[in-house]
Order: C-alpha cells, then sequence, then structure tokens
C-alpha cells in the first residue's frame, strides 16, 4: 500500500491544461476553465498526476490521521 497522499496544486503554476485530470485513474482531479479541483476519497495514492504536470504544479502532502 502505497503512502497515503492529498494531492495539492500550486495555482501560480497551474494553467490548467487538465493533463493530470486525464491521466488520473480513478478521476480524483478535476479540471475545469476555472479552477482545478482534488477528490481525496476517489484518490489511490499512486502520484502520476504529479509526474505527468508539464510545469510541476502538483505536490504531495503527507495524509494525516482522520483527513
Ligand atoms: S495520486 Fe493517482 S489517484 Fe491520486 S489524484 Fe494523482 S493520479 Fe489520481
Ligand atoms: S497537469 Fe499541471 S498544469 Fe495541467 S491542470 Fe494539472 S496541475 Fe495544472
Amino acid at each position: 500500500m502505497p503512502e497515503k497522499i492529498k494531492v495539492v496544486v500550486n495555482e501560480d503554476k497551474c494553467y490548467l491544461c487538465g493533463g493530470c485530470a486525464g491521466v488520473c485513474p480513478t478521476l480524483a482531479i478535476n479540471v475545469s476553465p476555472s479552477k482545478w479541483e482534488f477528490f481525496q476519497d476517489k484518490c489511490i495514492y499512486c502520484r502520476i498526476c504529479i509526474a505527468a504536470c508539464p510545469v510541476g504544479a502538483l505536490s504531495a502532502e503527507p495524509l494525516g490521521v482522520g483527513e
């Protein structure tokens, strides 16, 4: 089981291209023309999105107990 994380976006870097949403196997990210959204309950901690972002806008934070 991979370490539990939450995925966070750096809004200064993200240009809402939708690439991360496109590669997420569980549809845990939604990108619209106005915002980037993450759905913790769907995330399986694979980190594919973080590797896929062309501008390095995504990072992982440890998920605390109870989050
Ligand atoms: S870590 Fe994996 S499951 Fe979670 S949002 Fe990124 S691509 Fe989706
Ligand atoms: S791939 Fe990167 S730049 Fe594109 S929407 Fe996702 S976080 Fe933003």
